[in-house]
């Protein structure tokens, strides 16, 4: 009597909670669970903002899988998945293919371009380990070549960042913190830096409460954040922003965060998505794919209250990963009744660099070191859920005040 495979791909997030919380309700005796992953380590995705300006090394982010998870119970494969065929259940990845009884994809996002032109080829992301080092290095480098020009180039000193979104503005923090360090290291005065947050919306942190949002851009532009608002940019250059209004910001570094979309892996296996996501069911499958499951950033949840999509986050993948976690140990079980995932937003936290953040917490608005602190404690009560106190006094913020 063989067992059940249960595959799940991508250890973020969705994936790595969903094998932890499958080993937690002992699945591994009713089903052969593999976790797949393109490296051998987790990162928290949430905190990349602060390596890619070099504020936290990148390790400080990272553990290895087997490190947090038993391989002796869940299985774990380091390749990267090329094609998911549904139709025949079976999974190709770079080495190796597998098949499968149940699939769980969580393979997180793809920076969205919405087709803006030179952004894939000139345009940094803040997306993994590899993206944010090399932000890092490159930072760094310019501020390295500065000093060494004859003829000064402003460009070599002007950071410019695509989007004013959560990601955007929590990076552009951590920049405000960086910069004045460098101008120490490399003796550059602090005023021919510039650091441009360009957003096209008419606000930045779109749909977040306005006297936060205030509250965010005053303090950016105290620390020397220029602020581009409701300015869309056409399109990007080697070593130019073009903007719609027809200016141009010269700048050999460009950040691009305007969002994201699901991975190109799910388009590509042919479920019907909306930018790389899948609608899925109440109980997280896919639509008429009985044995698949989608969570994280690759699935699109419908806020029915306001009839519009759940902004994709770390708090709804790893809630979705408990409720795909139960449904896959009812399935294997022969049970057919699975749960319906239904979200529950604790608040949302936004770090401005160093020990100052705004969030809301239930309907409760939250400033300066105390919203800090508060999001250090979100960033370590991940970590206790996925390796308990061990992994929380390894790899926690530790310094909440
Ligand atoms: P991820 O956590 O991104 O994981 C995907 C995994 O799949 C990765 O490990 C990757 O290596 C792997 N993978 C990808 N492709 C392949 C492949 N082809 N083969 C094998 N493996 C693959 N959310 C919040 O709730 N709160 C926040 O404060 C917050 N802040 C953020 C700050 C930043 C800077 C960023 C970038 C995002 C932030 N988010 C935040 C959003 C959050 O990080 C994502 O919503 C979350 O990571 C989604 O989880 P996931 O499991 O879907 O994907």
């Amino acid at each position: 009597n063989r067992k059940p495979k249960i595959v799940i791909l991508g250890a973020g997030y969705g994936g790595m909670m969903t094998a932890s919380r499958l080993k937690k309700a002992n699945a591994h005796q009713d089903a052969d669970i593999t976790l797949v992953n393109k490296h051998n380590y987790h990162y928290q995705t949430t905190w990349l903002h602060e390596p890619a300006a070099g504020t936290l090394h990148h390790d400080r982010t990272r553990m290895k899988i087997d490190s947090v998870i038993d391989t002796n119970k869940i299985q774990f494969i380091k390749d990267a998945v090329v094609k998911i065929n549904k139709e025949e259940k079976k999974v190709v990845l770079e080495k190796s293919e597998l098949d499968y009884d149940y699939l769980v994809i969580g393979l997180g996002s793809e920076p969205e371009t919405f087709g803006i032109p030179g952004v894939k080829e000139h345009a940094f992301s803040i997306r993994s380990v590899n993206s944010v080092r090399l932000i890092r290095e490159h930072i760094e480098y310019m501020f390295a070549n500065y000093n060494k020009q004859e003829e000064k180039q402003e460009d070599l000193l002007t950071f410019v960042v695509a989007g004013a979104g959560f990601t955007g503005i929590e990076f552009v923090g951590e920049l405000t913190e960086r910069i004045p360090e460098l101008c120490e290291e490399y003796d550059i005065d602090r005023k021919k830096v510039k650091i441009i947050s360009v957003e096209a919306a008419p606000t930045a942190l779109p749909g977040f409460d306005e006297e936060l949002v205030e509250y965010a851009m005053n303090h950016l532009e105290s620390k020397g954040v220029q602020f581009k608002i409701n300015t869309p940019i056409k399109e990007v250059q080697d070593g130019v922003v073009l903007l719609a209004d027809g200016t141009e910001i010269k700048s050999q570094t460009i950040v691009w965060t305007t969002g994201i979309r699901g991975s190109s892996i799910v388009d590509d296996a042919g479920f019907e998505t909306m930018r790389g996501r899948v609608k899925v069911e109440k109980d997280l499958r896919a639509p008429g794919h009985d044995d698949v499951f989608i969570i994280g950033d690759c699935a699109l949840i419908i806020n029915e209250e306001i009839n519009r999509p759940y902004p994709p986050t770390a708090q709804i993948a790893i809630q979705q990963a408990y409720t795909c976690a139960k449904n896959l140990k009812a399935l294997v079980a022969g049970k057919t009744e699975l749960e319906e995932f239904k979200p529950d937003i604790k608040g949302t936290v936004a770090s401005l660099g160093g020990k100052e953040a705004i969030g809301l917490v239930g309907d409760k608005k939250i400033y300066g070191h105390s919203a800090s602190a508060v999001k250090k404690l979100i960033d370590n009560r991940y970590l206790y859920m996925l390796g308990g106190m061990p992994l929380v006094l390894k790899k926690g913020k530790l310094n909440l005040f």
